[in-house]
């Protein structure tokens, strides 16, 4: 299995659940300091523009990133052109230009022949 996620989309999903975290922890009224500061930290993290793009879409409860999935957003299902996937391959922060979703790849193994 080879995984492509740039540091960046690594850094969005880590937020995404601590957020969700910290949702649970409001809601069943724990103390959520720590968590917030997990949260402040990754959140200064982030170049600004992606930061205000995770805000505006979390408060529309919406993710802001989504797998390739055979060459598709899995979230909107936009096709990705080709050079994009392997921008993707070699590192580069990319998102989808249907959704605006910030992308990360899985692939599977090629099978080899015994
Ligand atoms: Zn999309």
């Amino acid at each position: 299995m080879k995984v492509h996620i740039h540091e960046t989309v690594q850094r969005l999903m880590e937020l995404e659940v601590l957020v969700a975290r910290l949702r649970d922890l409001r809601r069943n009224y724990e103390t959520t300091a720590s968590v917030e500061a997990l949260i402040e930290s990754l959140c200064s993290s982030l170049p600004l523009p992606v930061l205000l793009d995770h805000r505006r879409w979390s408060a529309e409860g919406r993710q802001s990133v989504a797998e390739v999935r055979g060459q598709c957003c899995s979230a909107c299902g936009d096709l990705l052109p080709r050079m994009e996937l392997a921008a993707l391959r070699r590192g580069a922060l990319k998102r989808c230009a249907q959704c605006g979703r910030y992308f990360y790849l899985v692939e599977a193994d090629q099978l080899r022949p015994v």
